[in-house]
């Protein structure tokens, strides 16, 4: 059972490469181990007002999917947008150009702080690749850019419509609102939600794992990470990977006669969320 993360369990199973799987372990097949990582395009807006003060200290409330797929003119999936963690003066600090005219007292105090979510599309060419024991070497080109400005642009019109307008309105006199929006897109380097590099699939040929997340080349080799993923989308990856690691565990139960699956134990209906996942992992383990 492998479930080092995408980056890391396709780096492993390329170092244990042998006389039998010359190309990495599980490769032999499809030759896609490492290969379509994927890992989004994103990016914050973060708007200031001086209008009104936001309060907030943990504001992950909120998501809005009205252009996950597309607008008026634009029929392709933008993307998703939701709350990020509140901007905190501890981190403007040294940063006072960046700002100005606001204050970064007036940042922290007054800013809604957004993150931005597209897909990136699959690509053989963005891959993992191992050198030696040392060296895990990441090929990544972005992908799906147009979509993300998309959403920005427009994300960045609807803040205007609320009062945070245009970068930057300076302040006119001292009682007209100063506002802006800040924009900041994750760096390459900023991997964090990585997936797709064992693709699942019904074909050997074409895919790593089976439908059950088993290695097509190996029979006792299962990878339950984020790996399986065959497109990104453009929500948060963790849930479905949790999910996909109970469905995977229900399976092997089964394939080892551990429980057959009419005395699985039923999902979460009376329970809480917490007990629910608690209890299937008990029951894995
Ligand atoms: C700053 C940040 C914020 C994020 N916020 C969100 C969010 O709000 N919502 C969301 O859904 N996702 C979020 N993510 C993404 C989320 O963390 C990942 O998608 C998720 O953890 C991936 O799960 P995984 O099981 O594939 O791998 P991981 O959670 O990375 O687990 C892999 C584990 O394997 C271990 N490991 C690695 N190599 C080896 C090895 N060779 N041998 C043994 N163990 C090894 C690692 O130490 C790690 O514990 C965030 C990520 C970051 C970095």
């Amino acid at each position: 059972m492998v479930s080092c993360g995408a980056v890391n369990s396709s780096a492993l199973l390329l170092r244990s490469a042998n006389d039998k799987h010359p190309r990495g372990l599980a490769n032999n097949s499809s030759g896609l181990l490492g290969r379509n990582l994927m890992k989004h395009v994103l990016g914050s807006l973060v708007g200031v007002s001086t209008l009104k003060a936001n309060p907030s200290k943990f504001q992950k409330t909120m998501a809005i999917n009205d252009f996950y797929w597309g607008e008026p003119g634009y029929e392709f999936p933008m993307g998703n947008i939701q709350l990020m963690g509140k901007t905190v003066i501890e981190g403007l600090r040294g940063y006072e150009d960046k700002y100005a005219p606001l204050t970064i007292e007036e940042v922290a105090k007054n800013s809604i702080d957004w993150w931005l979510t597209t897909e990136d599309l699959p690509d053989a060419k963005n891959q993992v690749r191992v050198e030696g024991d040392q060296r895990i070497i990441v090929d990544y080109t972005e992908n799906n850019s147009e979509p993300f400005d998309r959403l920005t642009e427009r994300w960045k019109g609807i803040l205007k419509e609320i009062g945070c307008g245009c970068h930057i309105v300076p302040q006119m006199n001292y009682f007209t609102p100063k506002s802006g929006y800040f924009q900041t897109k994750m760096p390459m380097h900023s991997l964090g939600h990585q997936v797709g590099t064992c693709k699942f699939g019904e074909d050997p040929t074409t895919s790593v794992l089976d439908l059950n997340c088993r290695a097509h080349d190996v029979d006792n080799l299962y990878v339950v990470d984020g790996s399986f993923f065959l497109s990104s989308a453009a929500v948060n990856p963790t849930l479905t990977i949790i999910a996909n690691a109970l469905r995977v565990g229900d399976h092997l139960l089964e394939r080892l006669g551990a429980r057959s699956s009419s005395s699985a134990v039923p999902r979460a209906t009376n329970q809480t969320l917490k007990n629910a996942v608690v209890t299937r992992m008990t029951a894995i383990a």
